[in-house]
């Protein structure tokens, strides 16, 4: 039988670029045979060496860009070509947005199997500033409109939490994102996607560990103690949170790093130790320690103050999160008398954002910790009409419509994996005149609009909101009404 993979193993091949992948990857064809080429982009010819041939796809290492891309720019992080931290830096900012949108429409259509209105929907690489939006755009036969991604005016310096793990390399030590697909750590000193606050606590940290000859994880023996480096900042309140992941409780030189820390970083509140004594590549374990100042630090989202504590999540591009929430209640619609459901609900921000406008909101979560946050949140704020439920949505929400309760609008926010089919079906029978679903994967986003479609719910408009610049990640509010 013929062989069907016509490349071979170190060999350089000429490639054009037809597309990007999810990680921002380029993709071409040799011969209808798939090629991967990390670093190349869309519309592009390059030069690139087979790494590793699988047997439906290879991957190639990019030696020589023959033409390049009118979107191609010069990232500006030194070690972006080594480091995992981000994929999209080498492509212009509004072509990423573009990409970001073209991502949606091609989901809900190869998956989803629904209609674009390719008329409305957004036209390519034209993206204004800020889009009118009204209901009369629509015709409802005429598909589903995808709108322009909603762009970050400073896409730099957007997150909100810097996470990265210590290690040793020939006897330095290392702060750092993993190499992508690796855990070896790239070394940094900037990291442009995060807080300044972060690089500060990384050099600080760094000269802690140098001075004292601090002990350092070892994930293969389990012998040392640092593991990792959290740093969280408040954007609205500037209050900076340190969280010293080790994997035993004992710290040397603790008063050192108190001290270094609080003397040094701006805002700091809080200190924390967390331990983790597992050898999982989970971050954070379940004990923490505070060892200076307050415990948790306070945030604002739009009017409401949100308590975040190490272990709560909470969206990390709080410019984003607003406009993203902001979206989410615009396309609810609320007119004051609705009884509303936000399944998934976290922390319960966006059950309170949308407590504003709604009679009453019952959020479901299933991290009990995160409902215990979300009651304190509701509280903190002086917000009553909600109501916080811990379990799987999939089970509680069906035993609440068992019981009588009647929802006019339901928010979905559910993790990438989407939502499970029977909750889809359970939502479909309460009747909802609206739903609202806010995803971060537009791949089980199609999958559950389909689903949705032929429970009769039709889906209308998508907001694609681009909460995580320079990467390949896509967030995603969405319109669906009664049929
Ligand atoms: N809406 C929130 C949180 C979204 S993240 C915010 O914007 O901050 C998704 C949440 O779904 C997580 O908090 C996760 O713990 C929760 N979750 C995951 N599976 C679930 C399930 N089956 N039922 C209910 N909640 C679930």
């Amino acid at each position: 039988m013929k062989n069907s993979v016509p490349v071979v193993k170190n060999e350089n091949y000429i490639i054009d670029i037809q597309s990007l992948g999810y990680e921002g990857e380029g993709i071409g064809k040799i011969d209808n045979f798939t090629v991967f080429v990390k670093g190349a982009l869309e519309g592009e010819k390059v030069e690139a060496k087979i790494i590793k041939v699988n047997k439906n796809f290879a991957f190639g290492k990019l030696i020589n860009i023959i033409r390049p891309s009118k979107y191609r720019e010069e990232p500006v992080c030194k070690i972006y070509n080594r480091c995992g931290g981000c994929q999209l830096q080498h492509l212009n900012y509004k072509a990423q947005l573009n990409f970001k949108r073209k991502r949606v429409e091609d989901c809900i259509e190869r998956i989803g199997k629904l209609k674009i209105n390719k008329n409305k929907s957004a036209a390519e690489h034209d993206i204004p500033e800020k889009e009118e939006i009204s209901l009369d755009r629509y015709d409802y036969n005429d598909g589903i409109v995808v709108h322009n991604t909603i762009g970050m005016e400073k896409p730099y310096r957007y997150r909100n939490k810097v996470q990265l793990p210590v290690g040793t390399i020939r006897d330095e030590f290392v702060v750092g994102f993993y190499s992508p697909r690796s855990h070896d750590i790239i070394d940094m000193e900037e990291c442009y996607i995060q807080h300044e606050v972060g690089d500060k606590v990384v050099a600080i940290i760094k000269q802690w560990l140098k001075k004292y000859n601090i002990p350092i994880y070892d994930e293969k023996t389990g012998a040392g103690l640092v593991r990792h480096i959290m740093v969280r900042k408040a954007f609205k309140t500037e209050e900076t949170m340190i969280v010293l992941v080790t994997s035993k409780e004992n710290i040397p030189h603790e008063e050192e790093f108190i001290n270094l820390m609080s003397k040094n970083i701006d805002g700091l509140v809080s200190i924390v130790q967390n331990i983790n004594t597992k050898n999982t590549n989970v971050i954070l374990g379940l004990k923490c320690k505070t060892l200076w100042g307050k415990s948790d630090i306070v945030d604002n989202i739009g009017d409401f103050k949100f308590n975040i504590s190490p272990l709560s999540f909470f969206q990390v591009n709080p410019v984003q999160t607003e406009i993203l929430y902001n979206k989410a209640l615009e396309y609810a619609n609320l007119q004051g008398n609705e009884i509303v459901f936000d399944a998934y609900c976290g922390t319960g921000t966006i059950s309170l954002f949308l407590s504003q406008k709604a009679k009453k909101v019952y959020g479901v979560e299933i991290i009990p910790e995160a409902i215990e946050n979300a009651k304190i949140n509701a509280k903190q704020n002086d917000i009553d009409n909600v109501e916080f439920m811990v379990g799987d949505a999939e089970k509680v929400i069906p035993e609440i419509i068992n019981s009588g309760v009647k929802a006019d609008v339901v928010i979905v926010d559910p993790p990438r994996k989407g939502c499970e089919k029977s909750l889809l079906e359970a939502m479909a029978k309460m009747n909802p005149e609206k739903i609202v679903y806010v995803s971060c994967d537009p791949g089980t986003l199609a999958r559950d609009l389909s689903i949705l479609d032929n429970l009769g719910y039709k889906t209308l408009e998508v907001q694609p909101v681009d909460m995580f610049p320079m990467t390949g990640h896509v967030e995603c509010v969405v319109r669906i009404v009664k049929k």
